[in-house]
């Protein structure tokens, strides 16, 4: 992978990769071509996600004859959120594009996404999903149900909304200064309130192997979006636990008199 002069502006392309060895060479490859046409300098930060496949090895091997590229190995499965949070801060560019590995979201896309950051001062450019892509009717109705409570309890409106995105470098750093533990990226990106701006794009079928996202796991991204981005979970406990005051209170007293 070529750098052009070392005065343009450096993009970073993060992503986190969980049992994705199958596809490596082919993402990289990807890559090299829509990175061809930016006329940026770039780097490749490949998160390793405690796979148990052959990842790291791809993912070291591409370091070691690429110099763009760099590794970064979890200790274990943290989950897609901590992993990208790992990649974000190693990032050094101007500007970081997120991306899943797995082909769904198409490098073609990324000369796009960075044009439109240099010419329309946007802070964020985000791609947009027009469909879902191929899923399963159960997690098409969960995240539907996801995104509806989401957006009463909290007024963000997500749906459509993807972790593939172009961040400036201030929102990157504005990003790492609230070492948030709960992550939910995509809703967190929306809330930080930067100028954005959105591109449409079709999600690409899996190149190989199977998603890396249990139900539970979905779950719980959804448990932590929901009870992150409203207090309404909390003021219903506090209700709850006041009512059960009260009704304690008063059945003490009624054995009392
Ligand atoms: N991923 C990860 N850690 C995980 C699960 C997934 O880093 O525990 C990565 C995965 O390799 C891919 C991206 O996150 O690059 C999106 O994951 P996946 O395709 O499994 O999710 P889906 O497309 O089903 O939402
Ligand atoms: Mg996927």
């Amino acid at each position: 992978m070529d750098n052009v002069s070392p005065t343009t502006p450096l993009i970073s392309v993060v992503i986190p990769l969980y049992n994705e060895g199958l596809h490596v060479k082919e993402l990289l490859s990807d890559l090299k071509t829509a990175l061809q046409h930016i006329g940026c300098r770039f780097e490749v930060v490949l998160v390793d996600d405690g796979s148990p496949d052959d990842t790291w090895a791809k993912i070291k091997d591409a370091a070691q004859t690429l110099r763009n590229v760099r590794a970064v190995r979890l200790s274990r499965n943290f989950g897609k959120e901590l992993a990208l949070c790992a990649g974000l801060e190693r990032a050094q560019g101007n500007a970081v594009v997120v991306m899943d590995g797995d082909g769904q979201h198409p490098p073609s896309l990324l000369p796009l996404l960075a044009d439109k950051w240099m010419t329309s001062g946007a802070d964020i450019v985000e791609a947009v999903k027009r469909s879902r892509g191929r899923e399963s009717l159960a997690s098409k109705f969960g995240a539907l149900t996801f995104y509806v409570i989401l957006n009463k309890l909290s007024g963000f409106e997500l749906k459509g909304a993807s972790d593939f995105k172009l961040i400036d470098r201030r929102v990157v750093d504005t990003w790492l200064a609230m070492r948030e533990r709960n992550v939910f990226f995509r809703g967190m990106t929306a809330w930080m309130g930067f100028r954005t701006i959105q591109i449409p794009f079709e999600v690409g079928p899996r190149r190989a192997g199977k998603s890396g996202w249990s139900y539970l796991r979905r779950a719980k991204l959804a448990l932590i979006g929901i009870t992150t981005f409203s207090s309404f979970p909390l003021r219903l406990v506090t209700f709850a636990g006041t009512i059960f005051f009260l009704f304690a209170v008063g059945w003490e007293f009624k054995r009392f008199i």
